[in-house]
């Protein structure tokens, strides 16, 4: 059943034990606030040494590196839309951020992995149409087969939370 495979979590993403947290990245890969600033702090300074090496991503792509000093084995960088009103494409290129990552994800055998609510913080997507979009995508991937057993989306605050188990319950997966 993919309800089994999709959970809404409370949390904080770098404490995880999954086999790939994703980074809601900038175009960079240099690091940065939000997630991004906790992901490079846990994982140590390897982490932005092996990101340098990547020349950046474009908007919607993902890449993959080392979790190094974190208990995920991998992080997959992705960089979300930021909002500019809606109208702008930023739907589908979030969407894409989680297509693209969990592409990436299935390359390299992963079998668990967690998402942070990606443009939602620093890049101002309204939260409910982040939540919808992200589980669209999320059960579509999974719907079509794939290596991926579970996908955690890790809230940080109630507001994040409330939002994405709303958007569960809707899908009725
Ligand atoms: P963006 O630039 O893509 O908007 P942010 O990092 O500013 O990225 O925010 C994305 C989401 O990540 C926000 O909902 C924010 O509350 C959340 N967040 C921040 N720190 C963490 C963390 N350690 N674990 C999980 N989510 C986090």
């Amino acid at each position: 059943m993919l309800s089994d495979r999709v959970v809404v979590i409370k949390g904080d993403i770098v404490e995880l034990d999954v086999d790939a947290i994703v980074n809601a990245a900038n175009n960079s890969l240099l690091g940065g606030g939000g997630v991004d600033g906790a992901i490079h702090a846990a994982a140590g300074p390897e982490l932005l040494e092996e990101c340098r090496s990547l020349k950046g991503c474009p908007t919607g792509e993902a890449k993959i590196t080392s979790g190094y000093h974190l208990p995920a084995k991998w992080v997959i960088h992705t960089v979300g839309p930021i909002w500019r009103g809606g109208t702008s494409g930023e739907d589908e290129m979030l969407a894409r951020c989680y297509r693209n990552s969990l592409k990436v994800a299935v390359r390299n055998s992963v079998r668990t992995i967690a998402f942070p609510s990606i443009s939602t913080g620093a890049y101002g997507f309204p939260v409910d149409r982040a939540s919808r979009i992200a589980l669209a995508e999320i059960a579509g991937f999974l719907g079509k087969g794939s290596s991926i057993e579970k996908v955690l989306l890790v809230c940080f605050n109630e507001r994040a939370f409330e939002s994405y188990s709303r958007a569960l319950e809707e899908m009725a997966l």
